[in-house]
């Protein structure tokens, strides 16, 4: 157990920006926890409870926020997301960094929590390309994918708020330079 508490590492973006792959090459590293979130929607293929998500029920979801259980929580895509606050407390108490793939409402609750954060903001190298990358993924219904990129405008105008904006034109690049902001990679290859 390191003696030094560890961050909160925070990854948003838009919908396939590519910060799912991010976090999941982030948390290979040893000391690097993910925070699993809970939520109200349905799994997708291929995803598993307790791993990917806790997949709980509204009235669950709705205990869970009454008994304090959520660091933040918030409504996005029309379902309910929320942090596990005791995970987290106790990754970073044990001088492990941990991961939440959050969005920018989570975001601005946290800010105000005063715990150590990073915030990182993934962007699509253009509109075009996200649109496109979500079409191959094949996991949502046209009308879903017509929802997501509708906010899209709206998640890119909160970039700002975070501490770092890294651009995915090329996933190898941008991880580099995530690891360099991070302090896991000390210089740029
Ligand atoms: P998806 O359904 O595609 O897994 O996630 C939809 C959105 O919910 C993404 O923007 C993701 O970052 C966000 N999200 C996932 N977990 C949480 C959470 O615990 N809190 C908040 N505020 N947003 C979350």
């Amino acid at each position: 157990m390191s003696s030094e508490r560890g961050r909160l590492i925070v990854v948003s973006g838009p919908t396939a920006s590519g910060k799912s792959t991010l976090w999941r090459r982030l948390i290979k590293r040893d000391g690097v926890d993910f925070s699993v979130s809970a939520t109200t929607r349905d799994p997708r293929r291929g995803e598993v409870d307790g791993q990917d998500y806790h997949f709980v029920s509204d009235q669950k979801f709705q205990e869970w926020v009454k008994q304090g259980a959520f660091l933040e929580w918030a409504e996005v895509h029309g379902k309910c997301y929320g942090t596990l606050r005791e995970h987290v407390l106790c990754s970073i108490d044990s001088g492990n960094d941990i991961v939440l793939e959050i969005d920018v409402q989570g975001t601005r609750q946290l800010v105000d929590c005063d715990l150590p954060l990073v915030t990182l903001f993934v962007t699509p190298p253009s509109r075009e390309v996200l649109e496109q990358r979500l079409r191959d993924r094949g996991t949502e219904t046209e009308e879903q994918i017509q929802r997501r990129l509708s906010i899209v405008e709206q998640e890119m105008s909160f970039a700002s708020d975070y501490q770092y904006q890294v651009v995915n034109d090329d996933f190898d690049r941008m991880e580099a330079e995530v690891e360099l902001i991070l302090g896991y990679r000390k210089e740029a290859c």
